[in-house]
């Protein structure tokens, strides 16, 4: 029995152990098990876990194991729209050791750039003292959002403006605009007339005004100071000062000049009237010559042309003067040279006509003339004196018929305006036309010559020794 017993206990004691030492081993090998899972199971990491809107999202998935980096075998999903603010999600597949893995992240797409805000205009505005800055404008917007323009907070205080905006996503933008006042312009002054005007010993001068404009301060013209040295009866050049002061303390300046000259003074005259035609020969030009004749009155003739009317009026005692060729201001008035390529030419032809080579000339529209300034300047300053130096002798008038302006078709005008003019005491040029439309010229001439005979005067052709009658040359 006690072996039965003993047997049995025995028995019992291997059984007891066998168990044991089995649970131990299925211990053991779960361990190792476990052990070994967690050594080779990937993980997975995502490095960027957020993206800024409206850029390309790349998700960075790292995947490791105790041994091993994975990262180039993982397959992923991503359903990220970086188009739009949000989360989204992406999914990581991988077949690795005998096991499909999978693993989601969530990935956020964020607005975190600030909106900007431009303004239009300078950062920095200059205002008139007396004005208040007037908004010059303003746009905000933002890479999400678009246009926050109407979402732009303005904050005004006295030297400067602040526009601040946030976004959807709270981003905040702000920027000054300063505001400076002062006037550091100049107020200007506008002279009336002309900036140098010539004007003769003795009388008068007359301004012609002005007007002073300031930036800030408006019309300034009542503040205008005027100085000047000006003696009006001693030749020379003056400067006439304008000056004036805006509220802050800004000058303008102007100034004109004023050239006193001596008194025209024609030498004495003897009673003599000379009369000249311009614009010849025309279709009245043998009526001219006829009441001459008639008259025993000699006169100068200033030819743009030549024929056999000028070749008798040469021959009965006239004087004939070149006038022009082509009597075209632009072209004569262009150049010297055309000048004298006009003179030369209108020469010949009463050189050829009359076989007498004149050197007296008269310029179209006198030496005074004003419109060859718009073809060039200076040029009677230079024609003047350069005809002179070559020879030529030229004569304008003081004595305007105005037959060739507003009473071109008044004979009896025409007839008061040279009459009234005569003097015994100068040298009376006066000046009338010989052209087609001259009618009235011709009907007041008789009347002209009776009222000189019975005033004393003669009548002459001008000669070499006839006192200069000239303009001053205005241009
Ligand atoms: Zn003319």
């Amino acid at each position: 029995m006690t072996f039965h017993y003993n047997f049995g206990i025995m028995f019992l004691d291997v059984i007891v152990l066998k168990i044991k030492k089995v649970v131990i081993i299925f211990f053991i090998t779960i361990t190792i098990f476990t052990i070994c899972f967690f050594l080779f199971k990937p993980n997975f990491y995502l490095m960027n876990k957020t993206s800024e809107v409206s850029e390309e999202y790349i998700p960075k998935v790292k995947v490791k194991n105790a041994f091993f980096d994975l990262s180039s075998k993982v397959v992923i999903d991503n359903l990220v729209d970086n188009d739009k603010i949000g989360t989204y999600k992406i999914i990581c597949h991988l077949n690795y050791f005998f096991l499909s893995w999978e693993k989601t992240f969530e990935v956020e797409v964020k607005d975190s750039q600030s909106p900007t805000i431009e303004l239009i205009g300078p950062q920095e505005v200059t205002v008139c003292p007396s004005k208040t800055y007037e908004e010059l404008g303003y746009k905000a917007i933002d890479n999400y959002d678009q246009d926050l323009t109407d979402k732009v907070n303005v904050l005004k205080s006295k030297d400067k403006i602040v526009y601040s905006v946030k976004d959807n996503s709270n981003n905040e933008f702000t920027i000054e605009r300063k505001i400076i006042y002062q006037d550091l312009e100049n107020p200007v002054i506008n002279l009336k007339g002309e900036k140098e005007i010539t004007i003769y010993q003795g009388s008068k001068y007359t301004e012609m005004g002005y007007e002073a404009i300031d930036n800030c301060d408006s019309n300034l013209t009542d503040k205008v100071l005027i100085t000047n040295n000006l003696d009006i009866n001693k030749i020379g050049e003056y400067e006439i000062t304008y000056e004036v002061e805006d509220l802050s303390g800004n000058k303008g300046i102007a100034k004109r000049k004023v050239i006193v000259k001596k008194k025209p003074t024609y030498p004495k005259g003897d009673g003599v009237i000379y009369l000249t035609f311009d614009d010849g020969p025309s279709n009245l030009t043998s009526q001219v010559l006829d009441i001459l004749d008639r008259e025993n009155v000699k006169a100068t003739f200033f030819v743009i042309s030549a024929n056999e009317l000028t070749k008798r009026a040469y021959q009965s005692g006239h004087t004939i003067g070149l006038h022009s060729n082509t009597h075209n201001y632009k072209y004569i008035y262009t150049s010297e040279t055309n000048y004298f390529q006009d003179l030369k030419a209108i020469q010949d032809k009463v050189y050829n006509v009359t076989g007498y080579r004149s050197m007296l000339i008269r310029f179209p529209g006198g030496s005074s003339n004003t419109v060859s300034k718009y073809y060039k300047k200076g040029i009677m300053t230079n024609l003047v004196k350069e005809v002179l130096n070559r020879g030529y002798n030229y004569f304008d008038w003081n004595i305007d018929s105005n037959d060739a302006g507003s009473d071109i078709k008044n004979s009896s005008k025409i007839y008061s305006n040279v009459i009234s003019n005569l003097s015994p005491n100068k040298t009376n040029v006066v000046l009338l036309h010989d052209a087609s439309n001259h009618q009235a010229t011709l009907k007041a001439l008789p009347d002209i010559i009776a009222f000189g005979k019975s005033h004393g005067y003669t009548f002459k052709a001008i000669t070499d020794d006839t006192p200069v009658v000239r303009h001053y040359v205005n241009n």
